[in-house]
């Protein structure tokens, strides 16, 4: 008889675990899933769960004569393995959108062991954030309240009400000169959702839609969900700035949209106006779509211009989708508001996703939107104020690190340094290095190699400028002391 061990952590179980568990049991008689029980990692799952989950999941695969057995062990797995007798120990490569998924589920770790410090009582420094650390301005709240009182509580129209759909439209008329008109703009909950309505209802099987390196981390994943192939374009020769050669290179003849994000989450980089006329006329020449992700549109710092793809000449634009935001600009992350801009025919086809699925924005958010767009404007330039601050600071305190390295992000948010330079001995990757940072100091950063770029982290700064100075001073003391 030969029996075999494989051996993980299956924190979760993954399809790629069960795909090699079923091509292992063609060449076993009998496999052991061992789960390795590892004190030093806070697990997602209790070893219970996982070997319920397992169970569970196995019973669902086909394994034809192989016996299946689930098991959990300690220390050496050679030990483990002679113990049991075993002939072999089943290794394999999964799948790359099971590694996604597995990062997904690495950064939730993350945020699980922080979330358990702070519980703890221990002081953290939480750099991971992806949202404004200011309230939701009063002008917003009131109308949302008012709207409520006044009974505005019921469906709207899917593509949202009318009042937004011109405040939204006014508002690109007047700071981008853009023309559009209300059957080519659509509100949505968040951009998330814009960007998940451009993508399933115009990609089909077998599609690949180009994606910038570094990449918000849901954008494969909307691609994959679609049926589409996500092809990654590599920026870093630049610094992340992304180039009309570098999406010259990339197209094929299945090339049928890119994913555009300036301000870029996680780099910070934008792609200047000039530049992103030019990629939009070589999209426009080959007959590929283009999702422009704005969601940090308002976050652009001097010398630097705020630039929407909307307000490009019409006619390079006939094949554009712009997905905009309110989470940022108006720290209305909750609120879950959004809305697109796009040709009548493309809004008709995403009005169908959106109509099947959530329907219509929650109408008191919507109007608490139209607040946000049609009132005063000063929250949107005191937090530019106070990011602008920030980041002078952080990069400065950043590049005196020694090993860090760090581009200047023109927009958003984020610094993304390169910390290459600081990984020796035990740490070797980004993500070892942000969880022993975690460990260390108690400071949460988020691994690069979640948004396609290993050897880096991304460093939120919608913190308060002590947290950032606590901070940077735990990192800096955390790499002295590991160089
Ligand atoms: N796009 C990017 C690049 C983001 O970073 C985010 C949020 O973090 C979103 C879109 C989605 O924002 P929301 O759905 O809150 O509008």
């Amino acid at each position: 008889m030969r029996r075999a061990i494989y051996p993980g952590s299956f924190d979760p179980v993954t399809n790629g675990h069960l795909d090699i568990i079923e091509r292992g049991c063609k060449l076993f008689d009998e496999i052991i899933i061992a789960i390795l029980v590892n004190p030093e990692k806070t697990p997602f799952f209790t070893i219970e769960e996982r070997q319920e989950m397992l169970a569970q999941v196995l019973e669902e695969i086909e394994h034809g004569s192989c016996r299946l057995r689930v098991d959990s062990f300690e220390g050496l797995l050679v030990q483990y393995a002679v113990a049991r007798q075993a002939h072999a120990i089943v290794r394999g490569i999964r799948a790359i959108s099971d590694y996604e998924y597995e990062l997904q589920m690495a950064l939730m770790n993350r945020m699980q062991a922080a979330d358990a410090l702070r519980t703890a009582g221990a002081n953290v420094v939480d750099f991971g954030a992806g949202e404004p650390d200011f309230d939701t301005p009063e002008n917003i709240k009131r109308a949302a309240a008012e709207a409520m009182r006044a009974g505005k509580t019921k469906y709207t129209p899917t593509a949202g009400t009318r009042e937004l759909q011109e405040a939204i439209i006014d508002f690109y008329a007047r700071e981008f000169g853009a023309h559009y008109q209300r059957t080519e703009v659509m509100a949505t909950s968040g951009g998330k959702q814009a960007l998940f309505n451009a993508i399933v209802s115009l990609i089909n099987p077998g599609d690949e839609v180009l994606i910038p390196k570094p990449y918000w981390v849901t954008f494969p994943e909307i691609v994959v969900f679609a049926g589409g192939t996500p092809v990654f374009i590599e920026t870093e020769e630049t610094g992340f700035l992304l180039t009309l050669e570098m999406i010259e290179r990339a197209i094929t003849p299945r090339t049928k949209a890119i994913l555009l994000n300036s301000p870029c989450n996680p780099s910070g980089r934008v792609i200047p106006p000039a530049e992103f006329k030019r990629i939009m006329e070589l999209l426009s020449d080959r007959g590929i779509y283009a999702v422009s992700d704005e969601c940090y549109l308002r976050f652009v710092y001097p010398p630097g211009q705020v630039f929407s793809a909307a307000g490009l000449p019409a006619e390079l634009r006939t094949q554009l989708c712009v997905a905009g935001s309110f989470s940022k600009t108006y720290a209305m992350t909750g609120w879950r508001m959004g809305y697109s801009l796009a040709s009548a025919e493309w809004t008709r086809a995403m009005l169908m996703v959106q109509s099947h699925s959530t329907s219509n924005p929650t109408s008191i958010a919507q109007w608490a939107a139209t607040e946000a767009l049609r009132g005063p404007q000063e929250s949107v330039a005191t937090m530019l104020d106070e990011y602008t601050a920030r980041r002078a600071w952080l990069l400065e305190a950043l590049r005196e690190i020694p090993g860090i390295t760090c581009n200047e992000p023109e927009g958003a948010f984020y610094a993304f340094p390169n910390v290459r330079g600081c990984l020796r001995g035990q740490i070797k990757t980004s993500d070892e290095f942000a969880r022993a940072l975690l460990d260390e100091e108690q400071t949460v950063v988020t691994d690069g190699a979640g948004f396609g770029s290993e050897g880096y982290i991304r460093i939120s700064y919608a913190t308060s400028m002590a947290q950032l100075k606590e901070g940077v001073q735990r990192i800096r003391r955390f790499v002295e002391r590991s160089i």
